[in-house]
C-alpha cells in the first residue's frame, strides 16, 4: 500500500518530505495499536524531479541530442535531432551514427575526434552531417563520454546545434570583406590573397605572369560635374569592360576609387599583357552613354609589372606596377607603361623629397631669388621675376624643377605657393619703401594652386599683410597650365585685375597658342618661351615665330616679354622687332634679394 506524503519540519529546521505508511492492529487486550513508518523520501523526490526536468529539456531543447551506448549504437535521440536531420527516432535507434556522415571529412578527422574523446572525455567542433534528404547540415557538435564508477564508458552523448544560418551570414560577411559593394569585383584584400596564392604556385614553375595597375583618367571630372551617380555608372561600365577584355582565369579587382588591379596568369608571351592593356585602354576611351543619355568620356592609364622579371613578391610587384602607372599618367594619359628599374629609384627619390619638403617650410629652407626683367631699349629694370629655391640641408641649393612637381602632386604646393607670394610681397614692399615704386614683381602660380586654393583670397591677404600696392604684383601662369582650369580662371583673372594685379602668360608658344582663346583671356603680358629665343639668330622659322608672337601680342594690346635671353644678338633682334621687355642670363641670373638690390635695383631710377 502506498503511503501518504507529508512535508515535515525536522528538529534542525530542515524541510523534509516523508512517506508515511501505517497499519492498525489489535493487541491481545483488544486495544487498537497504530504502527507508523516514516520514510524520508526527500532525496529520492529531488532526483525524480531532476530526471523529469532532464527529460523535458531533452525533448524540448532546440539542440539535437543523440545518446549512444558504449559501442556507439544509438539508444535515443530527441525531437530536435529529427527536425535538424530529418530522421525519426525509430529509424535511427540501434544504428551507429556513421550513416549521418557527409563525406566532407576525411578519415583522419574522425580518428582525431575519437582520440580526443578517449583522452579528454569530450570533443567539440564543427562537423558536416547529411540530412535524410541528402543536403549537408553544418553542426556545432559536442560529444561527451559518460563513464560509470569504474571509469568504463557507458554512453556517449552528442549535442549539436544547426549552424546553417550562422554559416550563411559568415559567408555573407566573408563576401563583404573580400568584395567591392558597387562593382561586385574582388577588393584589394582578396586581390592580395590571390596574388599570394598565385606566387606560391608559380614559385616552382617560374611561369611568368603580369600585374596591371589601372587608373581611370578624368574620373574626378565626371564625379564633379555629373555627380556621384554618374561616377558610379562609369565605374560599373569600366569594371565590365575590363572583365570583358580578360580571359576566364584572369582576375580583376577594384582597389578603391577609380583604381583597378588585374592579374594575368599563363602569359605565353610577355607582350600578351601589353595587348590586354591596349584593348582595355581602347574600350574604356570610347565615349560612354549614361542611362540618362548624357555622354561622358573617360580614359585610363595602365602600369605593368611582370613576374619574375620585375619582382618576386607581392609588395614589390604592386609597388612596381604602381610606379609604372604613375609614369604613364605623367607622360601622357591613355597609355600603358612597363616597369623599369629607374622607376623605383625615382619613386624612392620622390618620396624622400616629399618628406623633406614637408619640413622645408617649418625649417625656413625656402628662398626667393630675383631675376631682373629689363625694358628693351632703355636698359632700365622694369621689375623682377620671383623664382623659388630650396636651400636643402644636404643637397644644397635646389632649383624648382627638383621639387615643384612633387609639391604639386602632394598638395604641398598650396602652402609653398602662399609662402612665395607672401615673401615676395614683403620684400617688394621694403624696396617700394626705398623709393622703387615703379617695379613690378612677378610670382609664378601653379595651375594646382588655381584648383586647390582660393587664389584671390591668398593674394588679397598677402597684399594686405604687407601693404604692397597691387600694381606692383604680377602673377605668371603657364599657358599649358591654363588649359585644365577653364572658365573659372577667366573670372578669377578678372577679379585679380580688378584689384590692380597684372597677369602674365608664361612659356607662351609651348601650349595650344590658340589665338581665339587668347582673346578671351584677361591678361596683360605674354612671355615668349625661351625655346623660341634660343632660335635667334640661326633658325629662320623660330625667329619668324618670335616675330609673329610679338606682333600678335601687340595687336591684342598686350606687352611682350622674351625669356631666356643669353646673347646680345638676341637682345638686338628682339629690340628691332619691338619686343617690350626681356629677361635672361645676359642681364643677370636669378639672384638672392641682397644681390638683386645691390646689382640691379641700383640701375633703376627711383620715382
Ligand atoms: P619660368 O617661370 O619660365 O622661369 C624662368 C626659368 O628660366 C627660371 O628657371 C630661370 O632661372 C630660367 N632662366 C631665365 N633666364 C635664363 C637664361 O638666360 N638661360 C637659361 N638657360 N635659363 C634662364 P628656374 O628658376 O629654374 O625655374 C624653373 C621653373 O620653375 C619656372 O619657369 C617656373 O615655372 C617654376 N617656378 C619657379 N619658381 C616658382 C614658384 O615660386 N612657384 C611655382 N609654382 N613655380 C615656380
Ligand atoms: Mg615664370
Ligand atoms: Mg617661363
Amino acid at each position: 500500500m502506498d503511503g501518504i506524503l507529508f512535508e515535515v519540519v525536522a528538529k534542525n529546521g530542515e524541510l523534509k518530505e516523508v512517506e508515511v505508511t501505517g497499519r492498525i492492529s489489535l493487541a491481545s487486550d483488544n486495544s487498537k495499536r497504530t504502527h507508523c513508518i516514516l520514510l524520508d523520501v526527500t532525496e529520492q523526490r529531488r532526483a525524480d524531479q531532476q530526471l523529469r526536468l532532464a527529460a523535458k529539456v531533452f525533448s524540448n531543447t532546440g539542440e539535437g541530442v543523440m545518446v549512444t551506448d558504449h559501442s556507439c549504437q544509438i539508444v535515443s535521440v530527441n525531437q530536435a535531432f529529427s527536425t535538424i536531420l530529418g530522421y525519426g527516432a525509430e529509424e535511427v535507434i540501434g544504428k551507429t551514427p556513421r550513416f549521418l556522415r557527409s563525406g566532407q571529412h576525411e578519415l583522419p578527422f574522425y580518428d582525431a575526434m575519437w582520440q580526443e574523446i578517449k583522452q579528454q572525455g569530450v570533443w567539440q567542433g564543427e562537423i558536416w552531417n547529411r540530412h535524410k534528404q541528402g543536403n549537408l547540415v553544418p553542426e556545432w557538435l559536442t560529444i561527451t563520454a559518460l563513464t560509470n564508477e569504474h571509469g568504463e564508458v557507458e554512453n556517449y552523448i552528442g549535442v549539436f546545434a544547426d549552424i546553417t544560418k550562422l554559416k550563411a551570414s559568415q559567408a555573407e560577411l566573408d563576401y563583404l570583406a573580400h568584395h567591392d559593394v558597387l562593382t561586385k569585383l574582388p577588393n584589394r584584400r582578396k586581390f592580395l590573397n590571390n596574388l599570394e596564392f598565385t606566387l606560391s604556385h608559380v614559385k616552382r614553375s617560374q611561369k611568368p605572369f603580369a600585374l596591371l595597375m589601372l587608373d581611370l583618367d578624368r574620373f574626378k571630372d565626371v564625379n564633379d560635374s555629373y555627380g556621384h551617380a554618374a561616377g558610379d555608372e562609369v565605374l560599373l561600365n569600366a569594371a565590365k569592360m575590363i572583365k570583358d577584355a580578360l580571359r576566364e582565369n584572369d582576375m580583376v579587382a577594384r582597389l578603391g576609387g577609380d583604381e583597378f588591379a588585374i592579374l594575368i596568369e599563363d602569359l605565353h608571351l610577355v607582350t600578351d599583357a601589353a595587348q590586354v592593356a591596349q584593348t582595355i585602354i581602347s574600350t574604356i576611351s570610347k565615349p560612354q552613354m549614361l542611362k540618362d543619355n548624357r555622354a561622358v568620356s573617360v580614359g585610363c592609364s595602365i602600369g605593368i609589372a611582370l613576374y619574375p622579371e620585375h619582382g618576386t613578391d607581392s609588395e614589390i610587384l604592386m609597388q612596381h606596377a604602381d610606379s609604372a602607372l604613375y609614369l604613364s599618367k605623367k607622360k601622357s594619359k591613355g597609355t600603358f607603361e612597363y616597369f623599369t628599374a629607374d622607376m623605383t629609384e625615382s619613386a624612392l627619390q620622390r618620396m624622400q623629397i616629399e618628406a623633406d619638403l614637408k619640413l622645408a617650410l617649418t625649417n625656413d629652407e625656402l628662398r626667393v631669388f630675383y631675376q631682373p626683367q629689363v625694358i628693351l631699349g632703355s636698359n632700365q629694370i622694369k621689375g623682377a621675376e620671383a623664382l623659388i629655391r630650396w636651400q636643402h640641408p644636404i643637397k644644397g641649393l635646389l632649383a624648382p624643377n627638383h621639387f615643384i612637381g612633387i609639391a604639386e602632386d602632394s598638395g604641398l604646393i598650396a602652402d609653398i605657393g602662399r609662402w612665395v607670394l607672401n615673401e615676395t610681397c614683403r620684400q617688394a614692399k621694403v624696396w617700394y619703401d626705398q623709393g622703387f615704386t615703379q617695379c613690378v614683381y612677378a610670382v609664378n602660380v601653379s595651375p594646382k594652386q588655381l584648383a586647390y586654393t582660393n587664389l584671390l583670397e591668398v593674394v588679397m591677404d598677402a597684399l594686405q599683410a604687407t601693404g604692397l600696392p597691387a600694381e606692383c604684383l604680377e602673377l605668371e601662369i603657364t599657358e599649358s597650365g591654363l588649359m585644365g582650369v577653364g572658365e573659372e580662371a577667366v573670372s578669377l583673372f578678372e577679379s585679380l585685375r580688378g584689384l590692380g594685379v597684372r597677369i602674365a602668360l608664361d612659356d607662351f608658344g609651348t601650349g595650344y597658342s590658340s589665338l581665339s582663346y587668347l582673346k578671351t583671356l584677361p591678361i596683360d603680358v605674354l612671355k615668349v618661351d625661351k625655346s623660341f629665343v634660343d632660335d635667334i639668330p640661326y633658325n629662320e622659322q623660330g625667329m619668324q615665330i618670335v616675330n609673329t608672337i610679338i606682333a600678335m601680342g601687340h595687336n591684342l594690346g598686350l606687352k611682350v616679354l622674351a625669356e631666356g635671353v643669353e646673347e646680345d644678338v638676341q637682345k638686338r633682334f628682339l629690340q628691332l622687332k619691338g619686343c617690350d621687355y626681356y629677361q635672361g642670363y645676359l642681364m643677370s641670373r636669378p639672384v638672392p634679394a641682397e644681390e638683386f638690390e645691390a646689382r640691379c635695383l641700383s640701375l633703376t631710377s627711383k620715382f
